[in-house]
């Protein structure tokens, strides 16, 4: 009889990428061996109050990603907020309307869109900024929740992930209006290769069968990345 060899535990490491406004730390879970190819970047909250993503997450954070793929998972952007359970951090602000590109002064604090008193005033934001600037993803998914679909972004890569991402999970790839300020538009104009993707999860929390569908999805999309990047190494590190 053949021993099998005992699985080999995935290298994880666990940073503090910057501090919410009233001290809290955003942590990110960075998952997978040193010299993989594809960095695959997960937020599961930022409105407070869309925390579904942190189901996805918990599944991510003890799985076993595919070869050649590293995880960075941040269960949330926004801790103040997710304690509080309001959209919003402890200033008020949509942490979604902050980013630069596009940010435009509307409003006051606790309005929902609220985007801050300047592009990237939020602490939380300026944690995100700096680790997208030092990871650049291949592939970014954010959760939110309950609009039940993938936003179809306009094309490129970006609509090949969400295409597989839509397949896997069963959500419908559906377009949303464009809006101001928002994470993944600026990313989409520092880095267009991050495939900055929205993942609007239904009402409610996400269990059993769909919860393993995401998991999938998750894993579906981070091998496409590693076949994109084999087949152009330039477009990859
Ligand atoms: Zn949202």
């Amino acid at each position: 009889m053949i021993a099998e060899a005992p699985p080999q535990p995935v290298p994880t490491l666990v940073q503090t990428i910057g501090r919410s406004v009233t001290g809290r730390p955003i942590r990110v879970v960075r998952r997978g061996a040193d010299d993989a190819a594809v960095d695959v970047l997960i937020v599961g909250v930022i409105h407070g109050n869309e925390r579904a993503g942190l189901d996805v997450l918990r599944q991510l954070r003890y799985a076993t990603p595919p070869a050649g793929v590293r995880l960075w998972l941040i269960p949330t952007v926004n801790p103040d907020g997710e304690r509080r359970r309001t959209r919003q951090n402890a200033r008020g602000v949509d942490l979604n309307r902050n980013y630069p590109g596009g940010w435009q002064p509307i409003g006051s604090p606790w309005q929902t869109y609220y985007p801050g008193r300047a592009a990237a005033s939020e602490p939380e934001t300026r944690a995100v900024q700096a680790l997208v600037r030092r990871v650049r993803p291949d592939v970014t998914l954010w959760y939110h929740q309950h609009a039940n679909r993938v936003i179809r972004p306009a094309g490129g890569w970006s609509l090949i992930v969400a295409r597989s991402y839509a397949r896997t999970s069963r959500l419908p790839l559906l377009s949303w209006p464009p809006l101001r300020g928002t994470a993944t538009g600026w990313q989409r104009a520092v880095d267009p290769t991050s495939a900055p993707l929205v993942i609007e999860l239904p009402a409610g929390p996400v269990r059993g069968a769909p919860l393993r569908r995401h998991v999938a999805a998750v894993w579906d999309v981070a091998r496409l990345a590693v076949a994109w990047c084999a087949k152009d190494p330039r477009r990859c590190r």
